[in-house]
């Protein structure tokens, strides 16, 4: 599968202070994403830091589903309480790469992308571990999802059951309200381990994309867990 690979110009705006976080929490690598795109359209999603550089999240939050055009800007918001105020706010000094800009039509197949920043992000934040999941590790297999549903009010405790339709989709059983296309997660031992993320709804099933071998290596060779 052909990368696509857009560069933004490199700024920064870093909110408040960072504060010593004991323990792993969920919310704060988390970013409430505000995006605009090319085409005109905008809407919010989610993503998650999976390393100090990289951030998952799914290929429409990059790009327009309808339209197959790219972000002309996005905000990045950690640890949202609402949707203008949270922990740590970037809106520049990233890049990013998707596998599918959508330009002939919408499929959750590789809705997948990541973020690169270009600052050590994780560092404020922490982030989840990812985890490329075999079908054997999916097998009769609980998950969760971390969102932030309509009023922008994060949850972390959604469950959901994981079936493998296929290389790069899961069925998921539930999923949580709105669109915010967040991390799927397997909780081990008190870590989260990221599998996928929640696809756009499409025809009524609701998928997740799988984060695949290929998706993992391309986030490593791009420096998303130096
Ligand atoms: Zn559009």
């Amino acid at each position: 599968m052909k990368r696509f690979l857009v560069l933004l110009l490199a700024l920064i705006l870093v909110i408040p202070p960072m504060t010593a976080s004991a323990g792993f929490n969920k919310h704060l690598p988390t970013a409430l994403m505000t995006m605009k795109f090319q085409c005109g359209c905008s809407g919010k999603g989610c993503g998650v830091m999976v390393g100090r550089y990289g951030l998952l999240t799914a290929g429409h939050n990059l790009y327009c589903r309808y339209h197959g055009q790219g972000l002309k800007s996005c905000e990045f918001l950690f640890g949202a309480t609402s949707a203008y105020v949270g922990k740590r706010k970037y809106y520049n000094g990233f890049r990013y790469v998707v596998y599918d800009t959508f330009r002939k039509g919408y499929s959750p197949d590789w809705d997948i992308g990541y973020v690169i920043f270009k600052y050590d992000v994780g560092k404020n934040t922490g982030w989840y571990n990812p985890r490329v999941a075999s079908d054997k590790d999916l097998k009769n297999r609980g998950a969760h999802i971390a969102y932030y549903n309509n009023s922008y009010r994060f949850g972390d405790d959604f469950m959901t059951n994981v079936s493998v339709k296929d290389s790069t989709l899961l069925y998921l059983s539930e999923y949580p309200s709105g669109d915010c296309a967040g991390p799927v997660f397997l909780w081990d031992n008190d870590m989260a381990y990221v599998i996928g993320v929640v696809a756009a709804k499409s025809d009524g099933t609701v998928y997740a994309t799988r984060l695949t071998q290929q998706v993992y290596d391309d986030m490593r060779n791009d420096g998303a867990f130096d």
